[in-house]
């Protein structure tokens, strides 16, 4: 292979690559040069990378790839893949793998929360199910207060297996994109609706643009989207005498705005981050309190992103809470 052709075909590869000749390296690209110096090319490749480990599998020369952690910066965790190209000349690419144990670490926390939020529950429930079957002396008033406790935790599991079941399914459609012809108007009017009677101590406003046009969409999960927004809104917004919820549906340039506010507490900045994240919470034990699986947030997430829009939360502490959704207008 002629030279110019190796450095071309390295400049055209994202990740770091170098072409390295008798344990010389010939030419990296601007990936590698920024990891491992400016002067790499030319240089002994004991010199270019100075990684015990990588070297050790470097310089024998035999393809393969390695999971290495280290190379360049420290505790970056790499794939380092050696080719033989031509005549002696050996290719060395860099794939960074951060991405794919963040993955990983992500489904194993999943794993791990979701079984944490079953287990307490049904402990509670295995506690009292105890002492109404073992204590025979237990007067009716403990049996129908230890009856309602369980009940009560049996409903929360339920609604935390509703929930993931309902995460799941929506993932599972992730790639397929929802082509009915969905009213936002109707939409938002029914989620109102839903909510009315569970909000006896809020005002809800609708504000729906006229002639809003149609978008490309599933409706009982954009039901459930807006569901969520105003159960939030009224579970964490409501919490003073007078508080109005304002839900909005206007046309923006190419997109749907649609929007669910309320003059709530707020969330802090620092949380603001994190809680589409799947059982996040800011206050844990309040959630719970008030019927919150953590969720809520993560289920509308997904909903959006499956329809192609953009979610946005905004919130100031004292203030209260947007959460402002686009979704793209049907062609
Ligand atoms: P949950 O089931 O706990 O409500 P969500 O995923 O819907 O879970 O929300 C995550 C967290 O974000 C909540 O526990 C709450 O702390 C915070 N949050 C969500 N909506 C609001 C809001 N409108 N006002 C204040 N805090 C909110």
């Amino acid at each position: 292979m002629a030279s110019a052709d190796t450095q071309s075909l390295l400049d055209a590869l994202d990740e770091p690559a170098m072409a390295i000749d008798h344990g010389v390296v010939r030419h990296s690209n601007a990936a590698a040069r920024e990891l491992l110096g400016v002067g790499i090319d030319g240089k002994d490749v004991r010199l270019a990378i100075r990684h015990p480990q990588a070297l050790e599998h470097i310089l024998p020369g035999a393809a393969g790839d390695v999971e290495i952690t280290g190379i360049g910066q420290f505790g970056r965790p790499w794939t380092l893949s050696i080719r033989a190209i031509d005549q002696g000349m050996l290719l060395i690419r860099l794939i960074d793998r951060s991405a794919a144990i963040a993955a990983e670490k992500m489904r194993v926390d999943f794993v791990a929360n979701a079984s944490h939020e079953l287990r307490t529950p049904l402990s509670t429930i295995l506690g009292y199910a105890e002492s109404l079957a073992d204590d025979a002396d237990l007067d009716s008033e403990h049996r129908a207060k230890f009856g309602a406790i369980i009940r009560g935790e049996a409903k929360r599991m339920l609604r935390i297996i509703e929930d993931l079941m309902s995460l799941s399914r929506i993932e599972a459609v992730r790639f397929v994109t929802p082509d009915d012809r969905v009213s936002v108007a109707e939409v938002t009017a029914s989620a109102v609706e839903n909510a009315g009677r569970g909000a006896q101590h809020c005002s809800i406003r609708l504000d729906v643009e006229q002639q809003l046009p149609a978008v490309l969409g599933d409706r009982a999960q954009l039901l459930q989207l807006v569901d969520n927004l105003l159960s939030n809104a009224i579970r964490y917004g409501c919490e003073q005498g007078e508080c109005v919820i304002r839900v909005a549906a206007s046309r923006g340039d190419g997109w749907i705005r649609l929007s669910v506010a309320d003059n709530g507490p707020g969330i802090p900045r620092e949380h603001l981050r994190r809680v589409t994240e799947r059982f996040y919470r800011v206050d844990a034990a309040r959630s719970r309190e008030s019927g919150g699986t953590g969720l809520g947030l993560a289920i509308v997430k997904h909903i959006v992103e499956r329809h192609k829009g953009t979610l946005e939360i905004l919130s100031t502490v004292g203030a209260g809470t947007e959460v402002l959704v686009r979704l793209p207008i049907a062609p």
